[in-house]
């Protein structure tokens, strides 16, 4: 069974963005049921309500109205890994911190900030009801959902640069540790792409601090790499921060080849659109397959 926490008390992350460079803060809040809310110039939005843009190296929300808040899916992966689903999101700035460059930080003190659910107090997952697929040829890459009774995830990343290789690793929220196995996996840069990157207004808050460097041989980490696989964790944990942008826990068995958060938006609009056909309320339905 997929754990899931009550936040108790207001908790604010500062610091500069991943990729903009820019000081910003984020205030997370106990909600008041529900799903995840974004406060944002006056107004409450809900997430579900937000579309990305996942062009970049990140996760963008496009906040209905206008509003723009870039790289949220480190700390959407802190609530998702515990479980935080009644929460407001306030925003200074517009980018969320990078903090340590994966959810540890965040993690750490949201579980201090929070306690468990009881049994009747969980939130409603959607539960995926048959096969759902994305693809991108080009890449090679492959997204799918299945039905499952709990959230499950499969990953495997390939890329040429030796230090990385094939890696291939599988996480679920109810059977293993969240903040001993995913939130300590570091997000990742190549050295060959960083000049590109910088030129494009990415990657600008990157370093070695919350980063790691790969070059065709070695790769430069802080401290030396947490796990032999810490590569494919950090797509694990994108993933689960991008699910998060569903507004709701979600009950499927995932399947992901060489993907990134293009792919994985893609997946969440098929799956909102499911929620949205069948007429099912964000807050309060559940389905059992
Ligand atoms: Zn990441």
């Amino acid at each position: 069974m997929t754990p899931f926490r009550r936040l108790l008390r207001p908790v604010t992350f500062s610091g500069r963005g991943l990729h903009t460079g820019e000081e910003g803060s984020v205030t997370l809040s106990p909600g008041e049921g529900g799903g995840p809310v974004i406060e944002w110039e006056g107004r409450y939005l809900p997430l579900y309500s937000c579309t990305t843009s996942a062009l970049g190296r990140g996760t963008d929300l496009l906040l209905p109205g206008g509003g723009r808040i870039k790289t949220a899916e480190h700390l959407f992966a802190a609530l998702s890994g515990l479980g935080i689903h009644s929460v407001r999101i306030g925003m200074s700035g517009t980018e969320i911190p990078a903090l340590d460059g994966c959810s540890l930080a965040f993690a750490e003190e949201l579980l201090k900030a929070s306690e468990p659910l009881e049994d009747g107090e969980q939130p409603a997952p959607f539960a995926l009801a048959y096969p759902l697929e994305v693809e991108d040829e080009e890449r090679r890459s492959l997204l799918a959902a299945f039905p499952s009774r709990d959230l499950r995830i499969t990953c495997l990343l390939q890329y040429p640069e030796k230090p990385i290789g094939t890696e291939m690793a599988e996480f679920s929220p109810g059977r293993d540790d969240f903040l001993r196995d995913i939130a300590p996996a570091r997000t990742f840069a190549l050295k060959s792409e960083l000049d590109f990157l910088r030129e494009r207004g990415l990657a600008r808050g990157g370093s070695l601090e919350n980063a790691l460097l790969v070059d065709s041989e070695s790769v430069q980490a802080s401290g030396g790499l947490r796990f032999p696989d810490e590569f494919v964790r950090h797509k694990i944990l994108d993933l689960l921060g991008d699910l998060y942008l569903l507004g709701r826990p979600l009950r499927a068995r995932i399947v992901a080849i060489r993907s990134g958060h293009g792919l994985h938006c893609r997946l969440v609009d098929r799956l909102k659109s499911l929620i949205s056909k069948d007429n099912l309320p964000y807050a309060k339905e559940t389905r059992h397959v």
